[in-house]
Parts: C-alpha cells; structure tokens; sequence
C-alpha cells in the first residue's frame, strides 16, 4: 500500500509530468482534455503518486470510480488469479460464472425485494443506451425524457440525453431523436418544493410529449457532471409515481452515484424510491471497466433473444474485479464511511463559508459533496436578483491553487462553477482534514 502522506518534492507538474505532457500533445488527440498533468505511477488509499514522486491527495477518485480505493487489495488478487486463468471469450460465445456472479450481486444490492436481471456492459454511456433499447422494447414507445444538467455519456444517443453543450456536445450532431428535456429541481437556483418542480416536469412532460409516448425517464438521483445537483426532497419519488400510473419506465442512472458514494448502497435508497431499472459504471468494479444495467426481470426479459450484448461486455477479469470490489464494499461498509466523511466534511465547508461569501451552495450526500461559487460582491447582497451568478473564474482559480498544493479536486456544473469532492470512501481521515485545508488556503489567497 502507498504511504498514505502527502509529499511535494517537485513542483506541480514536476519535470518528468511535463515531458511527458509533450510526449502527449504529439501523440494523443487534442479532444481528450485533462485537469492536471500529473502522471500517476502508483496509487493506493487516498494517494496519488505521480512520475515525479510527489504524492497527492486524491479527492477525485478517478472521477467517483475508485470508491474502494485505487489497487485495493483484494480487487488486485482477484485480478491477477483471473487474468492468469483466461482473459477473454466473449460470454455470448461461451459463457463463464464470474459474469452470472456479478448479476446475481448487482439483483440482490439494488434498490427493491422484486425479480430482476442484470446485464453487463463496458461503460456508462453503454449502460444508458441499453436502459433505452429495453425500455423501447418494453413499452413499444420511442420517446425518452431526460432533465436539465442532466449527463449520461458521449455516444450519439447519450449526447442527445445530456444537457451541457460545452464541451459534450458541440459540433457533433446531428443528434438521435425523440430525446426531450424537461426542468429538474435545482433548491440553489429556485425556491420551488421537489412536489412543485415535479408537477412542473410532468406538465411539460404531459404537454410537449403525452405520457403515452414516454418509453422511459431517465435521471440522476443527484446530477453528477451538472454540479452534484441534490433535488428537493419529494421531487424523485413524484416522478416515479408518475411513471408507475402512466407505464413509464423509470430509469435511475446511478453511475456516479452508487456503490456506497452517497452514504446509502444506491442514491434512490435516501428517499426509498425503487426504480424499474438501474444504470451503473464506475464504482462498481475498482477501476476496471464495467458496466450493468439492472431491472425488473418482466422488463428486462421484454427483450428478443440476442437482441443485447456486446463483444466485451462482462469481460472476466473485470467481473472478478466487480466481486471483489463488491466484497470489500460490503465488508467495511464503505457506505457508512461515506457518511463520516459527509460528516466531517460539511462542518469544514461551512466555517469556510462564513469566511468566503463567494461559496454559495454546500451541498451533496455522503462523499459527494460540492461547493457552488457565485460572484462575491453579489452575494454578500441576497436582494440583488444576481445575486447567484456563477463564478467560474474563481472556481477555475481555486482548483488550479489546490492542484500546486498536492490536492486532485475536480469541478463540474452547467455554469462552470462547482468544486466537487469524491474522495475515495477509503481515504484516512487526516488525509481528508489536510485535504479541507488546503482547500482553505486556496480559497483564502485566491480570493483575499
Ligand atoms: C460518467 C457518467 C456516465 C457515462 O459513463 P462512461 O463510463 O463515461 O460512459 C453516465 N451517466 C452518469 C450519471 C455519469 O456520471
């Protein structure tokens, strides 16, 4: 395991980052951005060891994907004893137990006592757009309702589901069809109770659309890339009513937020809503590439023969990695450490905040958890109707301070202006404190 201590022996990005950030602009397309250019050689906890030797406290986890930590012990034995057996045979081709294994964990884990099947995929996008294919066939509808700051991947379909256009979507349509978005409930931004800003989606819903051609809705239970956007309590469950009285399928994409991130197993678990079918990815495998989607089994079954798959999806050694992960989840129950960092996190933010009035909104669940900054002078003056305008600027700033200082944070939201926290759900709890600190100095010679 790597010493769990921070430690800058070089700058950030030290010499032999930046020569290979050279080696990357000559080699790797220009379109796959990166937050900072440090090259990781090892990781393990909440540390990030870079080229270099620095070691940096990692409050990105991969962007909430190492929930388990990074090479976690036994996610690595059980990559290694099946990497060593076969790596690959396609399980349409011929079959193997790890992927059985796996859909049987991900049924008995996800929200609701019913029947269900799982299917296993290689990415979240794919998760999303197989939930789509089954609710269609399902249903014989075609239209799919998604949410404003809403995101759900980079494929055709998925890109036309997400809501950002910068930089997802800009220059790459056309778009696939009968996608329609629909306002979510936002408490920051508007005063509206989740019934009020859920009776407003359905009437839109109801109007543009007509319920009878809804196939499924799909939504994040907090919205992960818009900026940890928790809704107003009562605004999920009022959709999936909704959804229940009018033979739509609910979808909950918990990509981001499953697999113990939020403090509860799964996000919809806070409010005990119990979706038809489940997309999941990045917390569920340590870091290998999986993906599921999990559901009612007279949905899921709704669908032909070989009418799903793919060549790798389920691929051994991931599903080993799954179970392993899965094991570990359960075994130190990483949702109740997702809780302690909540709360040792949210007392931290919010003495910040009476020191900054630029933080605006604290928010999220478990170790999830956001700032939302708005523009200082502005918001010291909560008559002015701009008085939450985002600051981006300060946002992008502040990161850039903690990146120098050793500290992996992440931004996101529709307006460019949150600073989101997913540190791993293993991270000690003094790397976590040190990690609040530095975010504190940053902000204080940022915006001194
Ligand atoms: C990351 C993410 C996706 C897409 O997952 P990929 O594995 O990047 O394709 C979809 N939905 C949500 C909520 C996500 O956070």
């Amino acid at each position: 395991m790597v010493k769990q201590e921070r430690l800058l022996v070089t700058e950030i990005p030290g010499p032999r980052s930046v020569e290979l950030l050279a080696r990357t602009r000559q080699a790797v397309a220009r379109g796959v951005g990166i937050t900072l250019p440090v090259f990781v050689e090892q990781a393990g906890g909440g540390i990030l060891v870079d080229v270099d030797g620095n070691h940096l406290i990692d409050f990105g986890s991969g962007i909430a994907v190492t929930n388990v930590g990074n090479s976690a012990e036994r996610v690595v034995a059980a990559v290694q004893e099946q990497v060593a057996r076969f790596t690959h045979t396609c399980f349409m081709v011929t079959p193997y137990d790890g992927y059985v294994a796996v859909c049987e964990a991900l049924n008995r884990l996800t929200p609701g006592d019913h029947e269900k099947r799982s299917i296993l995929l290689n990415s979240g996008a794919e998760a999303v757009e197989n939930a789509v294919k089954i609710a269609r066939v399902h249903t014989g509808r075609d239209a799919v309702v998604v949410f404003d700051h809403g995101y759900h991947g980079r494929t055709n379909l998925t890109m036309a589901m997400t809501a950002k256009n910068m930089p997802y979507k800009d220059g790459f349509g056309p778009f696939a069809p009968e996608v329609y978005r629909v306002p979510t409930s936002y408490p920051f931004r508007e005063p509206l109770t989740g019934a009020e800003a859920a009776a407003r989606a359905v009437g839109q819903i109801e109007k543009y659309v007509g319920a009878s051609n809804v196939a499924c809705v799909v939504i994040e239970p907090i919205h992960g890339e818009g900026g940890f956007v928790a809704p107003a309590e009562g605004f999920l469950p009022a959709i999936a009513d909704w959804c229940r009285e009018n033979g739509v399928v609910f979808v909950a994409d918990e990509i981001q937020t499953g697999f113990g991130r939020t403090g509860d197993l799964f996000a919809c678990s806070h409010e005990g809503v119990v979706p038809d079918l489940i997309t999941l990815a990045k917390g569920i495998a340590g870091g290998l590439p999986l993906a599921a989607v999990t559901g009612r089994a007279e949905i899921m079954d709704s669908v032909h023969v070989s009418g799903l798959g793919g060549t790798y999806g389920g691929n051994p050694v991931a599903c080993a990695a799954a179970l392993a992960a899965i094991a570990t989840l359960e075994e130190l129950d990483l949702p109740a450490r997702a809780r302690e960092i909540e709360s040792l996190m949210l007392p931290a933010l919010e003495e910040l905040a009476t020191r900054h009035p630029s933080i605006g909104d604290i928010r999220g669940r478990g170790a999830m958890i956001a700032i939302e900054l708005v523009d200082d002078a502005l918001a010291t003056n909560p008559t002015a109707t701009a008085a939450k305008t985002p600051n981006a600027a300060a946002t992008a700033a502040i990161a850039k301070a903690c990146h120098a200082e050793g500290l992996v944070v992440l931004t996101a939201g529709t307006y460019g202006n949150v600073l989101r926290f997913l540190p791993p759900l293993v991270i000690p709890h003094d790397l976590l404190r040190e990690g609040l600190e530095i975010l504190g100095k940053s902000f204080d010679s940022v915006l001194s």
